[in-house]
């Protein structure tokens, strides 16, 4: 029998998390806007507003030291990062865009190098996804494979229901024995009806049909049509749930210092820029076109799965007005 848990009892799940020692991130008010935050009370927790930023940092931070080195006697000296305390962590609030994109990334990140700074992460954290009910005019997640309410990813995931409280699934293990560890929190429900999702109007895209038109428009006058007016500020990739390139920089003086990875963007001039100072995608219309390549041909092509969840971040957040959707659907309308 399906399983009930009530929104009281699910701010008190977070409350013994809290005291289990467990990190606990889930959206958060932040200033005006909401973002995925460690939650120290489950009042904390936000279900209103979907977060302006994406749940992937909790995987994939922004900056990190992957070692750092000390200079001692004329000896320098290099220190791993001890990821064994990294802690056990619970995301908690997040929709099937961000609950699904870690499942995407696996892929790339336990490939040919295992990044075990991501893995172990991974490997500490249960996620709890709930269907969402706040998409907007920007969201496109059905046209990408998802929906409001598609499980791929979590490990509990939560259906708002009727009248108030959530209807509870346990998709993996994790989720299975989370649940169980906080039974009293949970309830038989032999008869929760789920709440409406708001539909989306973007058109379905068909995705493999698009990615041949991919293969066969490398040149092709869209791309100047649709992202000269591209400024490179990045903000697509940062705020993204599923972009993952980044830099790896030696950080401090030639005595004391740390290697750092950070974020980067395939959008940002320098990226491609050789020593030589020979940049092959010179111009901003190339490295859009990179964006588009990588999310829907070369990520397929390699690990057969789209680097996009249809979020509708990269829609909202563009200065420049670019909006991936309405690209995708004239390319979905062009002829091969
Ligand atoms: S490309 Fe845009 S819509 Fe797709 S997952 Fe990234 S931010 Fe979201
Ligand atoms: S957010 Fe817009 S302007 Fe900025 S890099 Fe992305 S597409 Fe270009």
């Amino acid at each position: 029998m399906p399983q009930i848990i009530t929104e009281e009892n699910l701010r008190k799940l977070i409350d013994l998390l809290v005291k289990e020692a467990k990190l606990v991130v889930g959206p958060k008010q932040s200033g005006t806007t909401v973002l995925y935050q460690p939650l120290a009370t489950g009042s904390d927790l936000n279900l209103e507003t979907l977060p302006r930023r994406s749940s992937k940092e909790l995987f994939f931070p922004l900056c990190e030291d992957i070692l750092t080195f000390r200079k001692e006697g004329g000896v320098v000296k290099v220190s791993d990062v001890d990821r064994s305390r990294f802690p056990e962590t619970v995301l908690i609030g997040a929709p099937p865009c961000d609950a699904g994109s870690p499942s995407i990334l696996d892929a790339v990140f336990s490939w040919d190098y295992h990044d075990q700074f991501y893995l172990e992460r991974r490997r500490k954290s249960t996620i709890i996804g709930i269907a969402c009910t706040k998409g907007d005019d920007a969201c496109f997640c059905t046209a990408v494979g998802l929906a409001p309410d598609a499980q791929q990813g979590s490990d509990l995931f939560l259906t708002p229901i009727k009248g108030g409280g959530f209807a509870c699934s346990a998709v993996t293990e994790k989720g299975e024995s989370l649940a169980a560890a906080h039974a009293g929190l949970f309830s038989a429900a032999p008869a929760a009806e789920p709440v409406e999702f708001p539909q989306q109007d973007a058109e379905k895209l068909d995705l493999v049909k698009i990615k041949r038109w991919l293969e066969r428009h490398f040149e092709d006058p869209l791309w100047e049509t649709v992202s000269d007016i591209c400024i490179g500020c990045g903000a697509c990739a940062f705020i993204c749930p599923a972009c993952h390139c980044f830099d790896i920089n030696d950080e401090g003086s030639a005595d004391n210092g740390a290697r750092r990875k950070h974020w980067d963007a395939c959008g940002f001039s320098k990226f491609t820029n050789h020593a030589s100072g020979h940049n092959p995608r010179e111009v901003q219309n190339k490295r859009y076109r990179n964006r588009i390549m990588h999310k829907f041909k070369y990520y397929d092509d390699k690990f057969g799965k789209t680097l996009c969840t249809g979020c509708g971040r990269c829609i909202r957040a563009c200065p420049v007005g670019i909006d991936i959707a309405e690209i995708l659907g004239t390319i979905n309308g062009k002829e091969d």
